[in-house]
């Protein structure tokens, strides 16, 4: 499949199928944790970068292979809300299907009216926020030129007055960069201006390209949630995990999760080891197998095994 990867389950969507509607990397942001890698060229025209037909058949059709789902997500190889035409998508999945519609998106463009409305129908929306001030906030993210923090929270702002779906936040809380008190103080105060529904903390557990990108510790952790619980519900979500058993073929799943964010090799051990019980030797025989295809390798991270594609 093309655009349609997983399911994929988290502790925030359970069992989510995943929808990428843009080529790889198309991003108005450059974020020093970006699992993706560094932004080459930033795109901040939108596009209907794929036919929607083409995208809502292959949607169709995962959605008679996966039973159980809790969520259709949005979430593409860089910013989502450029593709231009999500509206009609979300409206025509929900024809299909009674499984919500979440979208995950870094909120760049929701300062514009057109991007705003393509998202009413979403049943969760969950947009970036790392940082209360302009300087922090452009030291993390890295926009594109004419994309401003004033901008970026005005569009938050008014994206909470029309929507009445769920409004969840997403803040990634980099150790050394935004977990100071000062930034969790600033960050609260335009987190309650906003008034989501919830923030969702996030952790830097993968690669990430800048080196000054490091996990917080426990306690910046614990302090993020006290400080920012102040002014609104915070999830700390734990990792999630793939969910490979419904895949026709494997090492097509694999390719199209790991070809979109790198993949703990203790996660993916779980996953492979899930769809054959009692076969212990079958997940070093399908790991063998992805090192023999040539496109994949094993990088570390913070100590930890990861996979990713060859680049
Ligand atoms: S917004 Fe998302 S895709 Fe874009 S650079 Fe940041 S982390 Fe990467």
């Amino acid at each position: 499949m093309k655009y349609v990867f997983g399911p994929v389950s988290s502790k925030r969507l359970g069992q989510s199928l995943g929808v990428d509607l843009l080529p790889p990397k198309s991003c108005t942001w450059n974020c020093v944790y970006c699992q993706l890698g560094k932004t080459r060229k930033f795109v901040t025209e939108r596009q209907e970068f794929f036919a929607r037909e083409e995208i809502l058949e292959e949607i169709r059709e995962a959605l008679e292979r996966h039973k159980g789902l809790d969520w259709i997500t949005f979430v593409g190889s860089g910013e989502t809300m450029l593709y231009k035409g999500i509206g009609w998508l979300i409206a025509e999945v929900k024809k299909l299907t009674d499984i919500p519609v979440a979208v995950i998106t870094n909120g760049s463009l929701l300062y514009l009216e057109e991007v705003r409305e393509e998202l009413l129908q979403a049943d969760a929306v969950l947009p970036s926020l790392n940082a209360g001030s302009e300087a922090l906030h452009n030291q993390i993210v890295r926009p594109a030129a004419g994309l401003t923090f004033r901008q970026h929270l005005e569009g938050l702002v008014a994206f909470r007055h029309e929507y009445q779906g769920r409004l969840w936040i997403e803040v990634m809380l980099l150790g050394g960069i935004n977990d100071s008190d000062e930034a969790l103080r600033d960050l609260a105060i335009v987190l309650k201006e906003i008034n989501p529904d919830m923030v969702h903390l996030v952790l830097p557990t993968r690669p990430a390209p800048e080196q000054e990108v490091h996990l917080p510790s426990d306690e910046r952790i614990e302090r993020a949630i006290a400080i920012l619980s102040e002014v609104t519900t915070v999830v700390n979500p734990l990792k999630g995990n793939m969910d490979l058993r419904n895949a026709p073929d494997m090492l097509e799943a694999i390719t199209a999760i790991v070809s979109r964010h790198p993949v703990q090799q203790r996660e993916l051990q779980k996953a492979i080891a899930d769809c054959f019980p009692g076969e212990n030797d079958k997940t070093a025989e399908v790991m063998k197998e992805m090192l023999a295809t040539g496109r994949f390798k094993l990088v570390e991270h913070n100590g930890e095994p990861y996979w990713v594609m060859q680049s």
